[in-house]
């Protein structure tokens, strides 16, 4: 064989491996997103078993369940107050300047621009606007 001969098959052999290299990758790439689906699935079947679980025994539920049920109850506790917090913080206050209703998470008056300031958002705080109409200080001085 002489050497032009013997360097075709040479490149030809690296264009077959990377070729090859190439393929393998692709497979690996399809292997591990099927591994992930199926992971998912799962994940998602044992959480729809948990939850027809909790709906038909959360009053019977047996001795093993006891600690999940009662970390459940702790968590929605705990969720329901920061709730209630977060329904607190989003209360409206006053512009001292123009006297729009502002959110208390808003930085400057949405009607008059005026900077809210962070001292006053607490005095304000404890005059807190009652309406209860469910609306940010911002969409109601869009109503006007
Ligand atoms: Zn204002």
């Amino acid at each position: 064989m002489d050497f032009f001969e013997q360097l075709r098959r040479n490149v030809t052999q690296a264009g077959q491996t990377a070729v090859d290299k190439a393929k393998k990758a692709a497979d690996i790439l399809k292997v591990r997103e099927q591994i992930r689906q199926d992971k998912r699935e799962i994940r998602d079947i044992t959480y729809r078993i948990g939850k027809t679980y909790i709906k038909l025994h959360q009053n019977d539920y047996e001795e093993e369940y006891e600690k999940y049920f009662t970390s459940l109850k702790a968590v929605k506790e705990a969720l329901a107050e920061k709730e209630k917090e977060l329904r607190r913080l989003n209360e409206h206050i006053r512009c001292t300047e123009c006297g729009a209703e502002i959110s208390a998470s808003d930085d400057y008056c949405p009607k008059c621009g005026t900077a809210v300031a962070f001292d006053a958002k607490l005095k304000e705080e404890e005059t807190i606007d009652t309406d209860g109409d469910g609306k940010t200080g911002q969409e109601e001085c869009e109503e006007e």
